[in-house]
């Protein structure tokens, strides 16, 4: 450790400060910032706001894109289609009612589900500099932030 900034050393360099992909994790499956905590991430439901109201993060550097719904249909599939068939198996309820049942339990679990595995993914993309977060502000892959 270096007593003057306690922060450890790190032979050949130490330019970066290390940022926590679990704490950035954590904070954005929360909904707030990766940052610092404390601030929204979310506007309206799943619309990124501009930057952090409380420490100032540009959050325009997120690219989160198709990740979100993938890793929430992922989820969500993998806790209702379990429960359908062992349902289906003890209960042998009508189809339709399986279907109203189910239907409303996946739109519900999804709209809960879609906000954290976004507010995750971009806490992640924060804590590893991904794209817009780099030290530099540009997105290193060369990717066109205005081509969708
Ligand atoms: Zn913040």
């Amino acid at each position: 450790m270096d007593s003057k900034t306690d922060a450890p050393v790190i032979y050949g360099g130490n330019a970066k400060p290390n940022r926590s992909t679990k704490q950035a994790l954590w904070r954005g499956m929360k909904k707030t910032c990766p940052r610092c905590g404390a601030g929204d991430l979310f506007g309206n439901y799943t619309a990124v706001r501009e930057a952090c109201d409380t420490c100032d993060l540009d959050y325009s550097g997120q690219r989160a894109d198709d990740a979100p719904p993938y890793f929430t249909m992922l989820i969500a599939g993998h806790l209702v289609i379990p429960l359908a068939l062992e349902t289906k198996r003890q209960l042998d309820p009508p189809l339709a009612l399986q279907f109203l049942i189910w239907s409303c339990v996946l739109a519900l679990l999804i709209w809960l589900l879609l906000p954290i595995t976004k507010g995750g993914l971009i806490g992640i993309q924060w804590a590893n500099r991904m794209h817009g977060f780099s030290d530099t502000g540009e997105d290193q892959t060369g990717a066109d932030p205005s081509d969708p």
